[in-house]
């Protein structure tokens, strides 16, 4: 883990230049790119508007099409996943179901690791199912697994550490056997953001991000983005994102250009602070199992970090419910991200209808919690942790 900490320092430290080096193209050389809130565009004249639609000069039109504060927020992330470009959209999961259908077909399969982000499940599990495409669920640890899967596939969909239960790969040797197979690899990389894994420099076709988490980093925006060759990006922008309708808009572009300036920073804190945190959970009797990647001896090679996001397994008698009502730093809430501790209580997410209930397809366990760790600092929290837990303890003796 010592070799990941290293490279994550001069990584973090080239990707701060990138984001945080001001352009200089803005209109009135403003120091931030404005927010272009308008729906259309007009032409000065008929041929400057026709060469807009042979495509000879490249400027909106519409900004379903192409908006410039968008425009802002897809270079930066790009840069940033070290990728030829990147297309926003209104949410992660516009960027996952607008991605996954620019390629699948009624008849195909997919590939899928194991206890991926909930509602993608549930979009494969519903909507695609109907559309007579399959998905196969393999443990992205098993790497043999996975090579029996993908021969005939059509795209491997991956996400790396998993939702909740936080199972982290070597997304570099998945990639490789997903190229082997020709078979196109995607992954959401929601979790790490580019600070901590840059997966098309470890082979995978295209990475996509919920936005509305680290990159936002606020809790004030709902978005998603795709980022990878320009060949691929094009194939989107010109067929699924203008038909499916799920852009980025741009106020929220704005917001997100805002929040990646201060992402290497953010991801430092988050890291430092939930490490700390996993520790010390991991080592008090009334804890079982405390999901996080930062406790295994070493991190999968390309991750060079961890973020603020990890689960754990109380063990039988302790009073969830007294737990979470006693924190008070942490707020009983859903996604995860922003600047705010929260948590999430594995009873309440078996308890949600939804269909098909992936709570109950991953597994997840019951007496398990789900914690963000956000920026309020650590000793801070884990006195929080340490009331709540003397609460969830004593009400159990009471
Ligand atoms: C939240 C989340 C999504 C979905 O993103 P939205 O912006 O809420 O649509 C996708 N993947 C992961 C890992 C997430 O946590």
């Amino acid at each position: 883990m010592n070799d990941g900490l290293a490279q994550s320092e001069s990584t973090q430290h080239d990707l701060a230049s990138l984001i945080v080096a001001h352009d200089e193209s803005n209109a009135f050389d403003a120091v931030v790119p404005p927010i272009v809130q308008t729906s259309l565009f007009t032409f000065p004249s008929y041929d400057e508007m026709i060469a807009a639609y042979r495509g000879e000069i490249v400027r909106p039109i519409y900004t379903r099409g192409l908006n410039p504060t968008v425009r802002a927020f897809e270079e930066m992330l790009a840069k940033l996943e070290g990728a030829e470009d990147a297309l926003g959209f209104a949410s992660g999961m516009a960027a996952i179901s607008s991605t996954v259908l620019s390629f699948v077909e009624p008849g195909d399969r997919i590939v899928a690791v194991r206890n991926v982000y909930p509602d993608a499940y549930r979009l494969f599990g519903t909507f695609f199912k109907r559309m007579n495409i399959e998905v196969t669920y393999v443990d992205g640890r098993d790497e043999e697994a996975v090579a029996r899967a993908l021969p005939g596939a059509r795209l491997f969909y991956m996400e790396s550490p998993t939702s909740w239960v936080m199972e982290a790969h070597d997304v570099a040797a998945l990639a490789k056997l997903a190229r082997a197979q020709g078979v196109i690899s995607v992954i959401d990389n929601s979790w790490a953001t580019p600070i901590f894994q840059q997966p098309l420099k470890l082979g995978v076709d295209l990475v996509l991000h919920s936005a509305s988490k680290y990159l936002g980093g606020h809790s004030d925006v709902v978005a998603g983005v795709v980022a990878g060759p320009k060949a691929i990006i094009d194939r989107l922008r010109g067929e699924t994102y203008p038909y499916l309708g799920g852009k980025l808009s741009p106020f929220d572009a704005w917001l997100l250009v805002r929040g990646l300036r201060t992402l290497p920073i953010r991801m430092k804190a988050h890291e430092a602070s939930a490490m700390e945190i996993a520790i010390r959970l991991s080592k008090l009797d009334v804890v079982e199992q405390v999901c996080h990647p930062g406790l295994a001896n070493r991190l999968p090679p390309g991750l060079t970090g961890t973020s603020g996001l990890f689960s754990f397994v109380f063990r039988e008698g302790v009073d969830i419910r007294a737990f979470a009502d006693t924190l008070e730093l942490f707020k009983l809430g859903v996604s995860w991200g922003g600047h705010e501790s929260l948590i999430v209580p594995g009873e309440v997410v078996l308890q949600q209808k939804a269909e098909p209930n992936s709570a109950r397809a991953f597994g997840m366990h019951p007496r398990s919690v789900r914690l963000h760790v956000g920026l309020e600092g650590t000793e801070a929290l884990w006195g929080d942790i340490e009331a709540a837990l003397a609460a969830a303890q004593g009400s159990q003796a009471g």
